[in-house]
């Protein structure tokens, strides 16, 4: 069962600040390669490439950085533990690094789009900062017997075909931090898979719950899901009954930023 999910997973002593280049032989970025990248990545002609299509951050689009400090900064927030009375979805526990807005909101959009790959390496190093807050009470829901798999939400089939697996990053990111920090073993998965084809249901959560699979056993398994957004809460929700109905125990979810809503806060 344990060992179904190992060839899934990358030793926990890989390096968290991956650059594009070590994606690139990871084989994370098989997207064709724009005019700017390759501009970038012709050393020859880095300088004239850096003159006609000037860097801008990625947040606040100061020009001459793939990501200013400020910017930087919000990478490394403290993730909170968010108010479950404003995640309509889920009872799920979800930490989260920070609000999907302003310059946040910029940064994990061009994360997401893989337009800035420069900005992959400053993405997972704010792991390293945020999730610190997470490790204590982590520690105290995990059994000690038995492994935890840091599992990523579904990806769309259209991010799987150009191997730009956002989540799943993430969660090799999340996977690479914990696993020094506690006392069990860690792996990073990606078992979970949308389901093709119409999903019938009476609500939109119930069609969104349907829409998941496991494509593994997980029985035994701790889990924590991770997601780069979470809005309702819907798709870790549906990502959570699966992994159930496959015999797993959800811990809690980690996201990188958390939508705005009218009330939410952070719990204390
Ligand atoms: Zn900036």
């Amino acid at each position: 069962m344990f060992n179904a999910l190992m060839p899934l997973a990358r030793p926990p002593t890989a390096k968290v600040n991956a650059t594009s280049s070590d994606e690139s032989r990871a084989g994370v970025t098989s997207r064709p390669p724009a005019l700017k990248a390759i501009a970038l990545k012709c050393a020859p002609f880095r300088t004239a490439g850096q003159l006609v299509l000037p860097r801008q951050c990625a947040g606040c689009g100061l020009w001459d950085t793939d990501l200013c400090p400020q910017c930087q900064q919000l990478l490394s927030r403290s993730a909170t533990l968010l108010n479950s009375d404003l995640l309509p979805a889920t009872d799920l526990a979800i930490w989260s690094q920070g609000t999907y807005a302003g310059a946040l909101r910029q940064i994990v959009l061009s994360f997401k789009s893989g337009r800035h790959r420069a900005i992959t390496g400053a993405v997972l190093a704010g792991i390293n900062d945020g999730a610190a807050t997470m490790v204590p009470w982590l520690a105290c829901q995990l059994a000690k017997d038995k492994p935890l798999a840091i599992i990523n939400a579904p990806s769309k089939l259209s991010r799987r075909w150009h191997a730009n697996l956002v989540a799943r990053q993430l969660a090799q990111g999340l996977t690479d931090y914990l696993a020094p920090q506690l006392d069990i073993a860690v792996v990073s998965a990606d078992p979970l898979r949308l389901r093709s084809g119409k999903q019938l249901g009476k609500n939109s959560r119930q069609r969104a719950q349907r829409q998941v699979k496991c494509l593994a056993d997980a029985t035994g398994w701790q889990v924590v899901l991770v997601d780069d957004v979470v809005t309702t809460g819907a798709t870790l929700e549906a990502s959570a009954k699966a992994i159930e109905a496959a015999g797993g125990v959800v811990v809690c979810a980690w996201t990188l930023a958390a939508a705005p809503t009218k009330k939410r806060t952070a719990r204390p």
